[in-house]
């Protein structure tokens, strides 16, 4: 046997990955109803980031809307179910489909309506609602919805320290800060060091959903092995994007991949390739580190693994 094929091809898929409890609970709410109605069934919003998931639910009578376009249900209003999805929806966005009388079913993840509840009691006593997290993601335009005070919404370290310098004669004021749930643990605490550092009054919660921290800490010590790494999911989805940051910084290799179609096949080989050139330096293996965002279903997983097992031979395989 020569050197070369004396190389370990290993993969390590993460033990937490794709659908999350809330995810989970929002698909089977929506296929619970699809079995106790006819009526034309609507997400409010994309259910989940995932296109051939979307295309699916079309063919079962489900169609997500954008939620700009829910008062054009009034024509058919009798005859359709509005569900609000994972992120949750503002305020306002049920309270209109309330007032059109339009029958809704609430899917969104109790880990968002703690927040929810959160802002709408602790707020009411403050000058600033501090939101950590994408001023464009619905999760956060949603939770903006639930203040009673003034609300900003910061992104990172830098909006925070801007911010301060900003509102340097306002460390009186009395401050409620909370974050998204896929928010990075690491950035919200740094945030938090820098808002208290000029709010004396402010009240924290911890509201990134442990899911996300669990997912984040364990693609860390996965990617920091691996000598390629792969995260499965769509771009616009926040906690995939996360993971796809976090894998960046402990591989250098690391892909965004949204299904099997996009494995490079090429530059596994290569690696593969490179790793089988320098056997004998120490590191007789070949890693390759798997994870998935929380809207990425069961099977595009299994697709991904079979698709990596089959061009490095079928290797030793963990999770
Ligand atoms: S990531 Fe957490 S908060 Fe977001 S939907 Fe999943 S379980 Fe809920």
């Amino acid at each position: 046997m020569s050197a070369k094929s004396e190389i370990r091809p290993k993969i390590i898929v993460a033990k937490d990955c794709g659908f999350c409890f809330g995810v989970r609970r929002a698909v089977d709410t929506i296929y619970e109803l699809r079995k106790k109605t006819d009526k034309k069934i609507v997400v409010a919003g994309e259910l989940i980031h995932n296109r051939d998931f979307i295309k699916h639910l079309e063919k079962d009578g489900i169609y997500c809307i954008d939620e700009g376009e829910i008062a054009e249900l009034e024509r058919e209003k009798d005859n359709v179910i509005v569900v609000i999805r994972t992120h949750g929806a503002t305020k306002e966005l049920v309270g209109k489909i309330e007032k059109m009388g339009i029958e809704y079913v609430d899917a969104t993840c109790p880990f968002v309506k703690r927040i929810h509840k959160i802002v709408d009691e602790n707020s009411k006593n403050c000058d600033y609602t501090i939101i950590s997290g994408d001023k464009n993601h619905p999760e956060v335009k949603g939770i903006q919805s639930y203040s009673n005070s003034k609300t900003v919404v910061l992104s990172d370290e830098d909006e925070c320290e801007k911010f301060v310098k900003s509102n340097l004669n306002c460390s009186q004021k009395a401050v409620l800060m909370v974050s998204q749930t896929t928010n990075n643990n690491e950035k919200y605490v740094n945030c938090q060091k820098i808002i208290k550092n000029l709010y004396t009054k402010v009240k924290i919660f911890d509201t990134i959903c442990s899911v996300t921290g669990k997912r984040q800490n364990e693609v860390k010590k996965i990617a920091s092995h691996a000598d390629i790494m792969f995260i499965i999911g769509f771009v616009k989805s926040s906690n995939t994007k996360k993971l796809y940051d976090i894998a960046s910084q402990h591989c250098k290799k690391t892909y965004l991949v949204e299904n099997a179609t996009e494995i490079s096949e090429s530059e596994i080989r290569s690696e593969l390739e490179k790793e089988k050139e320098s056997y004998g330096s120490g590191k007789n293996d070949f890693t390759v580190g798997i994870t998935a965002g929380a809207s990425t279903p069961d099977d595009i997983i299994e697709e991904v693994v079979a698709g990596i097992e089959k061009i490095i031979g079928s290797g030793e395989k963990t999770s």
